[in-house]
């Protein structure tokens, strides 16, 4: 029996689908949660239509679909297309959906149980307790480099009705605007010291008023920190894993509990496996990101395409972009 228990810290989506995945798989799993409730994570939910691959139930919560976005960048618009699809969702509902996944098929979850030291008793541990992860912390890993995420929503303004973006060379990040049923949502990702301040200028010079107390704010990771240990283990943000152009980080987290399940319980070849996908992906990330901004308040801009199609996870090899002058 003690050869099935396996202890999750952090019901966020990532823990909740892993427990699900290893519940079905037939251990018995107990995720740990420091929140009272779930679904409480600053999170804009704009995710591509591999989720349904992960959670075919999410098509339950889905808002709507995207087809485009426009980035605004210092000299230039360009129209971005995806492929797979983006889509639309509100982030506390998707946590709850698979909750409720969860625990149908028997995982138990404890709330208001904030973990500071392991808990005694289980034969893996997996830590999902996001950017700034204890168990990360408990292992004496190094933090990934972290970013700075913002979040506030306002009532729709006569803004477009499309959801923009603003590349930020400065701080390494961009801006954005998506607009919802009734109301609008401005954020903002980029390095930690400056984004605060350049998110409130943008802000003013658009004239859109924010209360302080409205903002929400959360770390976002960059990078991949899986440990050589055979009983405990990293996953989803806890792990570093976001994809760097953007800092979206559900598709990656919920691949990297896809893998772990597969290679469960072997921690050793989920890191090797994890580091092979993830790896190479990153560096490519970064080196891309970096051009990008470079060359955006260059003369060079004008050469930028009008419209790409990319894929938001970067699962797809760059030679498969579709780029149109
Ligand atoms: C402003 C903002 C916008 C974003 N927008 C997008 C987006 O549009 N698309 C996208 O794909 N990603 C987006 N992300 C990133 C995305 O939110 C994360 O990548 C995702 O939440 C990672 O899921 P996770 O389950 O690994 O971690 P989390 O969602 O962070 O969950 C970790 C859980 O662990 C719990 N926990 C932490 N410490 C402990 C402890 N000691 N004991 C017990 N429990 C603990 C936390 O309370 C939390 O519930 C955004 C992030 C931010 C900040």
């Amino acid at each position: 029996m003690t050869n099935k228990k396996v202890a999750i810290i952090g019901a966020g989506i990532v823990g909740l689908y892993l427990a699900k995945e290893l519940q079905e798989k037939g251990f018995e799993v107990s995720v740990f949660e420091k929140e009272k409730e779930i679904g409480k994570k600053p999170c804009t939910a704009l995710i591509s239509e591999r989720i349904f691959n992960y959670i075919p139930e999410a098509e339950k919560v889905v808002k709507r679909k995207i087809d485009y976005l426009i980035a605004h960048f210092p000299k230039k618009d360009i129209q971005v297309r995806f492929n797979p699809s983006l889509y639309l969702f509100e982030r506390g509902k998707l946590d709850n959906l698979v909750a409720s996944l969860a625990r149908e098929k028997g995982v138990k979850i404890q709330l208001g149980k904030k973990i500071e030291k392991l808990p005694d008793g289980f034969f893996r541990i997996i830590g999902c307790d996001g950017a700034l992860s204890k168990t990360r912390e408990i292992l004496g890993e190094n933090p990934p480099f972290l970013r700075l995420g913002l979040q506030c929503f306002l009532e729709k303004d006569a803004n477009s009705k499309e959801v923009e973006i603003w590349p930020k060379k400065e701080i390494s990040g961009f801006l954005w605007r998506v607009p919802r049923r009734e109301i609008v949502e401005y954020g903002a990702i980029g390095d930690p010291k400056n984004t605060y301040q350049i998110f409130l200028k943008f802000l003013k010079k658009r004239k859109v008023e924010i209360k302080k107390e409205n903002l929400r704010s959360a770390l976002i990771p960059l990078g991949i920190v899986l440990p050589k240990n055979k009983k405990i283990i990293l996953c989803g943000d806890a792990a570093g894993l976001t994809t760097p152009t953007s800092g979206g980080g559900i598709i990656w987290g919920l691949k990297s509990a896809k893998i772990l399940v597969e290679e469960f319980p072997d921690f050793l070849s989920y890191r090797k496996k994890g580091l092979k996908f993830f790896w190479p992906k990153i560096q490519k990330a970064k080196i891309l990101t970096k051009i990008i901004y470079t060359l955006s308040n260059t003369p060079f801009v004008y050469l930028f395409p009008k419209k790409v199609e990319i894929d938001t996870n970067l699962f797809y090899s760059f030679l498969r972009y579709k780029i149109y002058f």
